[in-house]
């Protein structure tokens, strides 16, 4: 009756990870049970919600369950549902492979950090799911029908690096994972799989909310020492978001969250609520302590909110629920009002979930505010781990910008550590300063060492740095805070200080713009490949000469970011500022002033503009003529 089996090789990065579980990074070995039921429990929901169109897939009296079953002489432990199953090609493609996006860079870092304590850490935000079995057993098979389907797959291996596959019988759809148990695992009674008890304290502690019964068979000695087996629930079912709050203690959230996320890690802070008036909903949300490895990828497998209807789960990853910029938002939503047929097509049109929508973002949004006020620790982290998404609202949500922007934080140069909040920076304008600043660029140093802020430090005016790139994004779009004028330090003009020193400021450039003008159209020929105008600077202290983006122009970063996205851009030209004050200039101004065609005006022209491109941090166009150009001059002076 057995078919021949056929053997596969494990994809590369899923040979990896399993390595990484074999020789237990993972000190906690309990979980892998915690791990097959998720499993199991998702995949009895997904049943359930295929058979919402296939009524065929369930039919009718079916009990969904999770059964276990246990035996000490042979060592095996045996995990088994009726959910939706899986096909050979589902079988090869989920547990073989590793199909989640840049998880070949993540495990990369893993290995690098190999022996250091962070290696846990790392694969709990990874979730390893089924491969923990191997922590526990050194061979694993599983046997699993799909639903609506007739032939049942086998799998076997002992995690070594392949695995077989075989056609094999199976009288209901559904997934059988057997564990041939470690010989170790028998010395610690607590940690022996095989036993009862074992058994019972592991699903009580993790997975009691579990809404299928996780069932065993128990076999019970009457006083006659009879024996008789009775089918036994381990779990209480209890739906948690429904219970008394003060019910449910911390223990059982975290296992909640790490059941619904996937997650292995705790999670930072939750939001519970019980939303009452004309749409009645519960939410129970939680937020994670770590953003997983693959939040910026976009076609990232996520579990995000469950949405459930009068306790009846009906999908998860919800999407209609919550925004993008809040992707990393896990937890349950339950509706009173719904209905339970309500299917993934119906639900983008559906006005009671736009209305939901509504109310959930503004509940986490006002709690990520009670957070901010109330646990400055807990919000820092939250900001490390998820801050760079959730400005991503800035531009996705024009509703809640002004919320968004009153929680957002920003590295600046008041403070080489603790980011600022725009109301900090506002109470801490001077009072001739008409605008809050910033500047975008990669990194702090380059943003801090740019010539751009000469003028604002020499005033004292801070200016917060801009290194996400999605701060190029955003920054487009919002022009103010609180009635504060928001700009950029490298973008249009600058007129700093009061009305008094601008009109000073503005007197004097005018003079010297009369001095300089034939010098600026000198320069401005000679650049004309690269620069739109050269004109006096009103930013620069110490340097020579800059470079600035037009007031509507898209930034160098942004022009940048564009082109990587493959999309087709126009060559922005920038300004070339200069300082007159500066030596070069006046020099140049000297030269100028008796040989109006000198060459040597071309060369420095072209020197200038490359200083002021590699100031910002910035790329050459030439570097091979600039380096050239450099050398002349050398050999000229020395
Ligand atoms: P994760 O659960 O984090 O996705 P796993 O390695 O645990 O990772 O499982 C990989 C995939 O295999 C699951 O997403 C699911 O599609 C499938 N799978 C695992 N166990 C079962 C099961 N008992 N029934 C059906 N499908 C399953």
């Amino acid at each position: 009756m057995s078919s021949p089996s056929e053997t596969f090789e494990f994809q590369a990065e899923a040979r990896q990870l399993l390595d990484l579980m074999i020789h237990s990074v993972y000190s906690n070995k309990d979980i892998f049970l915690r791990e097959l039921i998720s499993n199991s429990s998702d995949a009895l929901d997904k049943r359930r919600f295929e058979a919402v169109q296939r009524p065929e897939l369930l039919p009718e009296g079916t009990e969904l369950h999770i059964f276990i079953a246990a035996d000490k002489e042979k060592r095996t432990l045996i995990v088994c549902d009726n959910g939706i199953g899986m096909s050979r090609e589902e079988v090869k493609e989920l547990i073989g492979t590793i199909a989640k996006s840049g998880s070949r860079a993540f495990l990369e870092r893993v290995r690098q950090g190999k022996d250091k304590a962070g290696t846990p850490d790392l694969i709990g935000q990874f979730g390893v799911g089924f491969y923990s079995t191997f922590m526990a057993a050194d061979r694993v098979t599983l046997l699993t029908r799909r639903a609506g389907e007739e032939h049942a797959t086998a799998w076997e291996s002992s995690g070594d690096g392949t695995y077989t596959l075989r056609e094999a019988e199976r009288t209901e759809p559904g997934t059988s994972v057997t564990l041939h148990l470690k010989p170790s695992d028998t010395e610690d009674a607590l940690h022996d799989y095989a036993d009862e008890w074992t058994i019972r304290r592991i699903v009580k502690q993790y997975s009691d909310f579990v809404a299928y019964p996780i069932q065993m068979d128990i076999e019970h000695t009457n006083d006659k020492g009879e024996k008789s087996v009775e089918r036994e629930t381990l779990n209480s079912m209890k739906a948690i978001w429904i219970r008394d709050k003060s019910e449910v203690s911390e223990d059982e959230h975290h296992e909640f969250y790490k059941h619904i996320s996937h997650d292995w890690n705790e999670p930072l802070f939750r939001i519970q609520a019980k939303i009452e008036g004309t749409l009645e909903y519960r939410l129970l949300l939680y937020i994670p302590s770590k953003a997983p490895f693959d939040l910026y990828y976009r076609d990232a497998a996520r579990r995000g909110v469950h949405l459930y209807v009068k306790r009846v789960f009906i999908m998860d990853d919800c999407k209609e629920l919550l925004p993008d910029y809040l992707r990393f938002v896990h937890g349950v939503v339950d509706s009173e009002d719904l209905s339970l047929n309500i299917s993934r097509e119906l639900l983008q049109q559906n006005r009671q979930i736009m209305r939901m929508n509504k109310g959930i973002v503004g509940k986490v949004l006002a709690s990520l505010k009670e957070l901010r006020d109330n646990e400055a620790e807990k919000f820092a982290t939250f900001w490390r781990e998820f801050g760079r998404v959730l400005k991503e609202g800035l531009f996705q949500d024009r509703d809640n910008r002004e919320v968004l922007l009153d929680l957002v934080l920003f590295a600046s140069t008041q403070d080489p550590v603790q980011p600022t909040s725009l109301d900090g920076y506002v109470d801490r304008m001077k009072p001739d300063q008409q605008a809050i600043y910033y500047m975008t660029g990669e990194t702090r140093a380059q943003v801090e060492n740019s010539p751009h802020l000469e003028a604002f430090r020499a005033k004292g005016y801070e200016v917060l740095i801009l290194t996400d790139p999605v701060d190029e994004v955003w920054s487009q779009s919002v022009f103010e805070f609180k009635g504060k004028k928001l700009a950029s330090v490298g973008k249009g003009a600058v007129d700093l200080g009061s009305e008094d020193e601008k009109k000073q400021a503005e007197e004097e450039r005018k003079e010297k713009q009369q001095e300089f003008g034939p010098l600026l159209d000198c320069i401005k020929d000679k650049l004309s490949e690269h620069v739109k105008e050269v004109r006096l600077s009103s930013r620069l202290t110490e340097s020579a000469a800059c470079l600035v983006t037009d007031e509507h122009d898209l930034s160098p970063q942004l022009e940048q970011m564009m082109k990587a996205m493959g999309q087709a851009v126009p060559a922005v030209k920038r300004i070339l500022e200069i300082n007159p004050r500066h030596p070069i200039l006046e020099r140049l101004h000297g030269i100028h002033e008796r040989a109006q065609d000198d060459p040597a005006l071309a060369d420095y022209a072209q020197l200038l503009y490359g200083q002021a491109v590699l100031a910002e941090g910035g790329q050459l166009p030439n570097p091979a003529a600039f380096s050239k150009l450099l050398a002349a001059l050398m050999v000229k002076t020395l």
